[in-house]
C-alpha cells in the first residue's frame, strides 16, 4: 500500500469527513510546511449550539494554526472555516476538531506546551518553539482554569495554609494545601483574614464542603486565626510546629547575639545553636559540647529549645499537656527575656499547640512546596504579573488533570 502525502497527513492529523487535506506546501528554504484543510463541497454541518445536523455553510473565513514542527520545519494548518446557517439558531461559527475556539495553536501544540511547562519556564518554551510568551501564557491559563473548573474537592478535610513572598517587593500570596495529598488547592493574593474567606468561596465552588473540614494548620498569625474562626467555626486549628520552633530559634539567636557582645567565644557559633544536632558536623558537635559546659545564657536557651522540641514526640494529650506546662514554667523562670517572650507567645496559643498531639498535622509539606515556588520565582523573569505566577503554581503544585477538548 502506498499513501499520498495528503493521505498520510490526513491520518496523522486525524482529519475526517467532511474535512480533508487539500494540499501540502513544503518550502525548505523558508523552513516551513503548510497544510491546507478544506471541507467537501456540499457538506452539511451540525449546529454547534443545538446539534441540528443539517446546516449549510453560510460563509467562510481563513484561519491559520501553528502545529507541531515537522522535524525542524515549522508547520501551519490553514482552513477556510465556515459559519453555518441553522434553522433554529441562525448564523453560527463552526468549531474545528483540531483546535480550540479562538486558539492559534492546534490541540497537539497545546498538549506539547502544557507538557513542557511542567518542567520548563515559559520564556524557555517561547524560545524553544519560537513563539511569543503571551501566546503561550494564554494556552497555559486556559488549561489550568479548565482543569480547575472540573476539580472536585468534596473529600478535603485537612488543610494547611501559609504565606509566601511573591514575585516582587513586599507582595505576598497565601497557599492553601490539602494536607492529605500535599497539593495546592487555592492561592490568594495577600496574607490577611480575607484569604480564608476567599478560599471558602472558591472551595465551595469546587464541590468542597466547608462543614467537613475538620482541621487547619497555620502559623500563629492573627489574620489566619480570625479568618478560620469566622469561616470554618467547626474546624480545629493546629499551630504549625515548624513555626513554633522558629519562634524559639529566634529567641535563642537573640540571647546569643546579646551574650556575644560580652563573650568572644560565641563568635561564629550562630548555626551551631540553630541547626538540629543531627545536621551538625563532628567538629561543630564538639564545639557545641564544650560551649554547653560553660554555663552560658545561650546554652540555657538552647537547652530550653531542645526541650521544647521533645514536646512534639508525645502522643498522649495529658502527658503532653503537663510536659508543655512544666516547660513553660522552666522557660518563664529562665531570666532570659527573649525566651520568656517566646514562651508567653506560646501561652497565648496554647490550645492550638496542644492540638498537634491529636491531629499530628504540620505545614512541613508547605516548606517543600514553598521551595518549588521560590525556584519558580528565581527563574521567573518572564512572569508579567502575579496572576501568571499563580497559574504556574497551580500547574506545578496543584492536583490538576488536564484533558484536551473533544
Ligand atoms: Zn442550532
Amino acid at each position: 500500500m502506498s499513501l499520498l502525502p495528503e493521505e498520510l497527513f490526513q491520518m496523522a492529523l486525524n482529519v475526517r469527513d467532511p474535512w480533508f487535506i487539500e494540499k501540502i506546501d513544503f518550502t525548505p528554504d523558508k523552513k516551513r510546511l503548510d497544510i491546507w484543510i478544506d471541507f467537501i463541497p456540499g457538506s452539511r454541518f451540525d449546529c454547534p449550539d443545538c446539534h441540528n445536523p443539517d446546516c449549510a455553510p453560510y460563509d467562510t473565513s481563513e484561519k491559520i494554526w501553528r502545529h507541531l514542527n515537522f522535524f525542524q520545519f515549522k508547520t501551519y494548518l490553514h482552513c477556510r472555516v465556515p459559519r453555518v446557517e441553522c434553522k433554529k439558531c441562525g448564523i453560527k461559527q463552526m468549531d474545528v476538531p483540531w483546535a480550540r475556539e479562538q486558539s492559534g495553536f492546534t490541540l497537539w501544540m497545546d498538549a506539547l506546551i502544557v507538557l513542557l511547562a511542567r518542567k520548563m519556564t515559559i520564556s524557555a518554551i517561547a524560545e524553544h518553539i519560537d513563539e511569543q510568551d503571551t501566546r503561550i501564557w494564554r494556552v497555559i491559563k486556559y488549561y489550568v482554569e479548565e482543569a480547575r473548573s472540573r476539580q472536585d474537592l468534596s473529600s478535603v478535610i485537612s488543610i494547611g495554609i501559609d504565606e509566601t513572598a511573591c514575585t516582587r517587593g513586599h507582595q505576598y500570596i497565601s497557599l492553601v494545601v490539602n494536607l492529605d495529598n500535599s497539593k495546592v488547592i487555592h492561592i490568594s493574593k495577600g496574607k490577611d483574614a480575607s484569604v480564608v474567606s476567599s478560599f471558602k468561596k472558591d472551595f465551595s465552588e469546587h464541590k468542597g464542603k466547608p462543614e467537613n473540614v475538620h482541621r487547619f494548620c497555620c502559623d500563629m498569625s492573627p489574620a489566619f486565626i480570625k479568618g478560620i474562626e469566622e469561616n470554618f467555626p467547626a474546624a480545629s486549628i493546629t499551630f504549625d510546629k515548624f513555626h513554633v520552633m522558629k519562634i524559639m530559634n529566634e529567641a535563642v539567636d537573640e540571647v546569643r547575639r546579646e551574650e556575644q557582645s560580652v563573650n568572644q567565644l560565641l563568635r561564629k557559633t550562630r548555626y551551631i545553636w540553630l541547626k538540629n544536632p543531627e545536621n551538625l558536623t563532628e567538629k561543630q558537635l564538639n564545639e557545641l559540647g564544650s560551649l554547653k559546659d560553660m554555663n552560658l545564657k545561650t546554652g540555657r536557651a538552647y537547652n530550653l529549645k531542645m526541650s521544647l522540641a521533645g514536646f512534639w514526640n508525645h502522643y498522649n494529650p495529658e502527658v503532653a499537656a503537663s510536659y508543655l506546662k512544666r516547660w513553660y514554667f522552666w522557660a518563664t523562670h529562665s531570666r532570659l527575656t527573649p525566651v520568656i517572650n517566646a514562651a508567653k507567645s506560646m501561652k497565648r496559643h496554647w490550645g492550638g499547640i496542644l492540638n498537634y498531639i491529636d491531629s499530628r498535622i504540620s505545614n512541613g509539606v508547605l516548606e517543600g512546596i514553598n521551595s518549588i515556588v521560590q525556584s519558580l520565582k528565581a527563574s521567573a523573569r518572564g512572569y508579567r504579573n502575579t496572576s501568571n505566577f499563580m497559574t504556574m503554581i497551580y500547574l506545578r503544585c496543584g492536583d490538576l488533570h488536564f484533558t484536551l477538548p473533544t
